[in-house]
């Protein structure tokens, strides 16, 4: 179903040729390390598919996401690049992974001995990861002793990565990751084979002993900014704007929204735009966000409800204002890293929660 632009009330504009910019930019930063490209959740929500395929064509030839279905349907639009799962191995998947070309990580002894025993004849291969302080996914300390006292745990095993994962690169305090770096080499002595990769996006940044042979961004790709001090080194990726359906007065002792949890000071023009929580339009936004009406700040008023949302546009001039007119939510003036900060969040919750009710526009 292809409904017109013209209908749309909320547009998101998804540039792939930036997204492109960044891996490349990625890419550049790791020297010579290889850049693969984390797009579980739909691409950070902006589009699996499209953004594999872009990659892809760009050169990409290493990808990672979270659950096999994800992988699955990948493989449609990357050719024969590497797909990495990272959720890793359940009870009865191995045929899955053999029939889609896909590569489990393997993250505990009980993986890994189902693995062994799949691939005895095949030698399709996989990847091991290894915990070295999230307690999240990935061999534990234990485990890793294991093997480091019986080689014959991993022997046979085609291993094409052995990674971990930081727990605090975007913090450049955090004495964390350098004591994950330090443990991440000691598991690199009991499993030397196939490639090392440890850095996300923001350990690219933490300088070349974090790069190992294989980096593993997925944020940075999408435009969010990596460098948790820093300004914002990559490409933004996206805009989101939405039109005002409709515009009236208030007056002082109206409130607005529901529960009625912003009042009116003194007359007020506000404008309802075509976007709510419904469509990831977060909810702790209510009476913290700003948005931009021909280039003017607006701030918005009350809560944010399921479809709509209010903003004061009593500062904006009247030819600006109108029914039909576009208003920057996420673009040039507004990014997303500063809206996830008005809704308390980080922008890859602002990027997984863009809805599906918007008009996507993908630009090459
Ligand atoms: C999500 C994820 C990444 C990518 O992290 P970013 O911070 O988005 O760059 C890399 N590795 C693992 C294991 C992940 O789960």
């Amino acid at each position: 179903m292809n409904i017109p632009q013209s209908h749309a009330s909320a547009i998101l504009t998804i540039d792939l040729n930036a997204i492109t910019n960044n891996y490349n930019m990625l890419q550049r930063q790791l020297g010579g390390a290889e850049c693969a490209a984390v797009i579980k959740a739909d691409g950070y929500g902006l589009g699996a598919e499209r953004v594999g395929a872009s990659l892809a064509a760009a050169g990409c030839e290493t990808f990672f996401v979270a659950h096999i279905e994800e992988g699955i349907r990948l493989r449609q639009v990357v050719g024969d690049a590497e797909i990495h799962i990272l959720n890793g191995l359940l009870p009865g998947a191995a045929d899955t992974y053999k029939t889609h070309n896909l590569i489990p990580v393997l993250g505990s002894l009980r993986e890994i001995g189902a693995w062994k025993v799949y691939t005895k004849e095949n030698h399709l291969p996989c990847d091991i990861h290894v915990d070295t302080g999230m307690l999240r996914l990935g061999l534990p300390p234990d485990e890793l002793r294991q093997i480091a006292n019986d080689g014959e745990l991993v022997s046979g095993l085609n291993i094409k990565n052995v990674m971990s994962h930081l727990a605090s690169a975007d913090e450049l305090h955090s004495p964390q990751s350098g004591k994950q770096l330090k443990a991440f080499k000691q598991a690199r002595e009991v499993l030397p084979m196939g490639a090392a990769s440890f850095a996300n996006s923001s350990g690219i940044f933490r300088g070349a002993p974090f790069h190992f042979d294989l980096a593993r961004p997925g944020v940075a790709l999408f435009g969010v900014n990596p460098t948790a001090d820093s300004s914002n080194p990559m490409q933004p990726t996206i805009e989101l704007k939405a039109r005002i359906i409709q515009l009236r007065d208030a007056w002082a002792g109206d409130t607005v929204g529901y529960n009625a949890t912003y009042k009116i000071k003194e007359h007020t023009k506000i404008a309802t735009l075509a976007v709510g929580y419904a469509d990831g339009y977060l909810r702790s936004l209510s009476g913290r966000a700003f948005a931009y009406l021909d280039g003017h700040k607006i701030p918005l008023l009350g809560r944010v409800s399921m479809d709509v949302v209010c903003f004061d546009v009593s500062q904006v001039p009247v030819h600006s204002c109108f029914v039909g007119a576009w208003v920057e939510l996420i673009g040039p003036n507004h990014s997303v890293d500063a809206l996830a900060g008005e809704a308390g969040t980080i922008g890859y919750e602002v990027l997984t929660n863009l809805g599906s009710r918007y008009h996507r526009i993908y630009k090459n």
